[in-house]
Order: C-alpha cells, then structure tokens, then sequence
C-alpha cells in the first residue's frame, strides 16, 4: 500500500504489522526491518520535528512516533525479554519457583552493604565473616569469592544471612541495570563521627528505588566525637525513622573496628527480614540463579560464585551461566571447602564451566550438556550481533573521510586527553588553526589531564564524538566501554603526527596503513633486578597474550611513562617463553629500569589495515 508522501518522501504504509525492535534501535535498524532506505526515515522524522542521524540510537518514543506515522506497530524488546524468549524456545522458565505455596521453604536473607566511602562498610564485611564461628573452626581462612554466609542466633533458633562480598552501590545497581535482583535487604554503614554524606543519601535511594528494607549500621561508635543519634535525627529526614523514635527502621550501634556490636546488627537484619519479606524457595527444582563474581584462574579454569536463588545445585549438574556452560565439577565454600550441594541463598564457587560468565548473568541447571551449549552459543551470537550493531553505529575517522568522498558537509568532533595540560592546550590550539576550508569543521568538546574515562566515553558516544588520547590511556572501564559502543580512541604521543592524521581526514586524505593491535597487558607485581639484564617485571597477565619480541609501553596510573620498548625477555618460572596467556604469571624485560609495582605493561603490534 503506498502512503501520500509524508514530507516529500512515500513510503509503503505497514497496515498495523508489527516488528519487534531492540532498545535502542537506530532508525537504520528500523529501515532495516521495513526494506526502505534510512535516510527517507531520517528525513520523516525532521518532518515530525527530530533531528535525528540515522544511526544514532533512539529512545522508545521515537520509535513508537515514527512506528504510528507509518501504521506499524512497535514492540521494543529489552536484552532481558530476548534472553527469556530464547529460554522460552527451550522450554524453561528463569526467575519463577515451581509449584504453588507448599513447596516453598524459608531461605536467608541476601544482604549487601552500602554507605559513605569511609564509613567501615570493608571493615564491616570482615567483623561478620571473622564472627562465623563455624568457619573458625574449621581453621579455614575465609577467601574472598564474592559472598559469605554466617550462622547467628535469633529466639533460640540457627538463622543464616548471605552477604555480598563487594560493598557499595555501584555493584549493586550494575546488577540491577542487568536485571538481575539478588539483594533482599541493605545493611546501611553511617560513621557516627561523620554523618551522613552524599553517597549516603545515593544508597538510601537506591535501596528505596529496588524496594529493599534497610537497616541502619551506625558504626565507629568506639572513636571520639561520634554520636549516634545525630545519625538517628539526620536519617528521620530520608524517612528512616529508628523504632526509639517510632519508626519501623532498626538502628544498630557498632563498632567495625572492635568487632562490637555485630551480632545485634545480625539479629536485627533477621528481625527486619522476618517482619517485611517474605523469603521462601523451591528448593526441590532445578536450581537458578545469578553470577556473581567469575574469574579465570589459574589450574582451575574459569570459576565463578553463583548464588542460588531457587532449587538446588549438585555437583554434576549440566549448567548454563550467561555465555557459559558446563558440568559441575566441584563447588567450594568461602572456607574453600568442597560443597555437594548449595540450597536457595548459599552462594558458592563453581568449577567446570567453559569460560568465564559475567556478575550478574543468570545461571540455571538444564537437562544435559547439549542444551547448555545451545543456549550458550545462542547468547553468544546475540552478544555478538548487537555488538557490530553499535559498532556499525558509531564515527570513526574513516567514515568521516568517506562521507566527504561523498560530497557531504561534515564536523569532526573531538575529545582530548593528554598528560599535562600544557600538551593538551598545545595540541588544542594547534587543531584549531588547521584551515581545509568552509565544508569541514573541527570542534572539540571536552579537554582534560588524565586517563580516558568512562565519563569521556560517554561523552563520546552522546556527541558522536572521537577520542584522542595524547600520552595517556583508557581506563579498563573506559576501553571496555569504547569496544562495547564503537567509540573511536586514538593515541598519540606526538604532536605533529596527531596534527598530520587529523588535518588528513579532514582534508580527505587519511588512509592509515598501520593500525596499532593490542596484544595483551600485563599488571606489575614485583620487580627484580637481574645483574647484566636490568629491572624485570614480575606480572600477571591481566589480558589477551604477551608476546615475545612484541612492542610495548609502560602505563602508570593510566599515563603513558615509556613508549617504543620492546619485550625482550620472557620467562614462565625459569623458562624463557615465547607467549604467556592472561591469567598466568610471568617475569617481563622491556629494557627500561623504571618499572614499579602496579604499572601495567601494554603490547601491541602493528598490523596492515585492510583497505575497505
Ligand atoms: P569503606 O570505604 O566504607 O569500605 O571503609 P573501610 O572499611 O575501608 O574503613 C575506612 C577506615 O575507617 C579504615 O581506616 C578503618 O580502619 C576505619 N574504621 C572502620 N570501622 C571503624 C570503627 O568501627 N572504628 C574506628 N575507629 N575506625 C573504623
């Protein structure tokens, strides 16, 4: 059916169908799905009032507008509704207990600590697991595998609390932003010394927000100048009101430091979760629940900390965990003693999987081995799909160079980093006085000191903008966050290359050969000095695979200290190696001396860019 042209352009009408895009669609994605060109769609939508490019990823709204101005009708489908589906075709259900009523039995209570930075909520975390009296027994060391479980006594009877293992609200909402709720009740750490502070008032929220009960931790009441109950009168104004002054909130006096006053602070977490939640699961189901924390280890293979949060996991159960699957081989405690079998809330460390999933992926028991595999490579491909989706999204120098092939006016937008202001400004004002004439512009939205951020990232992705970094690096989150979106980062560490490949593109000109590949990282953990040979590194691993003979820099705290080195030695043990895996241990020799403990050593190669 052909429409009357909306804003000079006919497109055929949809007739009420209906199409299931992703969040965060671009208009692209949606030309896709309908057969028509993006560019009729970019120019539909200037007709209705948006400016929008036709890559740039749109909000719900926009879709839902643009759907309704062609008669189709929009589903916008989240990460979390796609993984159901899939889990749907495959006959299984994530996040709801089997059977009715009288299969639930009471499970703990999962707990996670927040407050002020500061505040003891570290400390805190090792007064309760050094309270477990069972695990005292048992000699064991507790390790840090991402959350413990204590026994206390309440009323006469054994009650058990699951705490996270990883304090404060970034993990918490990181979590939550993937769907995943595993935090029932938030031990809320004040300092009485202190106060409340801002990420105080950010945690309270973001308890309120998830519908979680908190109980207050009023902690350092051993050092001089606290006072408790200014915390009892400043918490009243975010409506917890402690139950002395006839409210529903428990406040505990504690101190971290002298191990005072844990056990009333355990107490009152079971009160509280005992008079508000109702806690209960189906241990006798499959069992289901979240990853928390997952690492690669070394001997071991991937291992993760699950928490279950349904059913019950057995050594030999076929699993799949986010991208991962696999069997069962063993599950260990926070003792690092072997487990059998983990009821609803027990979190615990499990071998056998295939790779290393990430915190917050759901993990569930399915019938055998195939099954896992099929959904794992089933999220892998997706994982894979929306990821060329957003690189596809975003600008990149070469794509600038080719709209100009095509005759089309253009801005280059820039975000610059360096190590010192004074490079930075002088690198600023030497871009500015590149002059390729009217149709090409420069404009640079962000100049700083320092390490790439998250933040400039974003930045980058909201202002389609490219970073240039000028002796410093990302930040892991950063470069993590820059892969995942497609944002371009550029590195430099001199001046008048960065001139010449800017003042390239914008002339059209660029056609960069080399591309740098970066091969692996390395994180400093100790340093010797070898006699004839100089400092050597002792690292682990951190990423990808160091190469002998391969190039390398020195970064510390996210500058770039020794440029143009090359690894020159490698060892694992007392042998020389030719390649070490991420993951493993080995001692580095990049000819330079001035090597400290916590540099990371980057290697990289230079590699052909293929020609598009
Ligand atoms: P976090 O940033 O909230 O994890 O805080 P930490 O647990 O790292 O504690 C911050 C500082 O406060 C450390 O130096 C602790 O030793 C100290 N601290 C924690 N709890 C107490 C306490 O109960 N009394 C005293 N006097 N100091 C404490």
């Amino acid at each position: 059916m052909q429409a009357p042209a909306i804003g000079g352009v006919s497109i055929p009408r949809g007739g009420g169908q209906s199409i299931r895009l992703p969040r965060g669609s671009s208009l692209s994605d949606f030309a896709d799905k309908i057969g028509v060109n993006p560019a009729s769609l970019v120019q539909i939508m200037m007709h209705l009032g948006e400016m929008v490019t036709a890559t740039q990823s749109v909000n719900e709204e926009t879709l839902q507008l643009l759907g309704a101005e062609l008669d189709y009708s929009i589903q916008v489908v989240s990460p979390e509704d796609e993984d159901r589906e899939l889990l749907e075709s495959f006959d299984i259900e994530f996040g709801e207990d089997e059977g009715d009523d009288s299969d639930l039995i009471a499970r703990p209570p999962v707990v996670t600590v927040m407050g002020h930075v500061d505040h003891g909520k570290t400390k805190l975390l090792d007064a309760i697991r050094k309270t477990n009296v069972v695990a005292r027994e048992a000699g064991g060391i507790t390790q840090h595998i991402g959350a413990y479980q204590v026994a206390t006594e309440v009323d006469g009877a054994e009650r058990k609390i699951t705490f996270i293992d990883t304090p404060g609200h970034e993990a918490f909402t990181a979590m939550r932003a993937r769907g995943a709720e595993t935090t029932d009740l938030v031990v809320l750490v004040v300092a009485a010394d202190d106060g409340v502070k801002p990420q105080t008032s950010e945690a309270i929220d973001h308890a309120t927000a998830a519908g979680v009960p908190i109980v207050v931790a009023v902690n350092k009441v051993d050092k001089e100048g606290a006072d408790p109950s200014r915390v009892r009168a400043q918490l009243t104004e975010y409506g917890l009101v402690a139950e002395e002054y006839g409210g529903s909130t428990m406040f505990v006096d504690i101190s971290a430091l002298r191990g005072t006053g844990i056990d009333a602070l355990l107490e009152a977490v079971v009160l509280t979760a005992d008079a508000e939640l109702d806690l209960r699961a189906n241990p006798t189901q499959s069992a289901q629940g979240i990853a928390i924390e997952a690492h690669l280890d070394r001997g071991r293979g991937p291992v993760a900390t699950v928490l279950v949060q349904r059913g019950t996991l057995k050594v030999g159960d076929s699993i799949v965990c986010g991208q991962a699957y696999g069997r069962v081989r063993a599950m260990l405690d926070e003792n690092n003693n072997p487990v059998s079998e983990a009821t609803p809330s027990r979190p615990v460390l499990v071998l056998g999987l295939t790779a290393v999933p990430g915190a917050g992926d759901n993990f569930l028991v399915v019938e055998d081995d195939r099954t896992g595999r099929q959904i794992a490579d089933q999220r892998t491909a997706r994982a894979r799909n929306a990821e060329m989706a957003s690189r596809r999204a975003r600008r990149t120098l070469e794509d600038l160079f080719k709209d100009m092939e095509r005759g089309e006016t253009q801005e280059l937008v820039l975000i610059l980093k360096g190590d010192v202001s004074g490079s930075v400004e002088a690198l600023e004002d030497s871009l500015v006085k590149i002059d390729v004439g009217e149709e090409v512009g420069l404009r640079i939205i962000r100049r700083g000191v320092g390490a790439i951020t998250q933040d400039d990232v974003n930045l980058a992705i909201t202002g389609d903008a490219i970073i240039i970094g000028f002796n410093v690096r990302p930040e892991r989150n950063a470069q993590e966050l820059a892969d995942r979106e497609g944002v371009e980062l550029r590195f430099y560490s001199v001046i008048y290359q960065a001139i010449e490949e800017i003042e390239a593109a914008l002339k059209g000109m660029l056609k960069p050969e080399f591309e740098e590949a970066r091969l692996g990282t390395a994180e400093v953990r100790e340093v010797f000095k070898v006699p004839k040979i100089g400092n050597v590194a002792g690292c682990i691993v951190r990423s990808g695979t160091i190469t002998r003979n391969s190039k390398a820099r020195i970064i510390r705290d996210g500058v770039v200290v020794a440029d143009n080195l090359s690894v020159t030695s490698l060892r694992r043990f007392k042998d020389d190696a030719t390649e070490v895996r991420e993951g493993f241990e080995c001692g580095i020799g990049v000819g330079y001396n001035d090597i400290k403990i916590e540099d990371t050593i980057e290697t990289f190669e230079m590699r052909e860019k293929p020609r598009a």
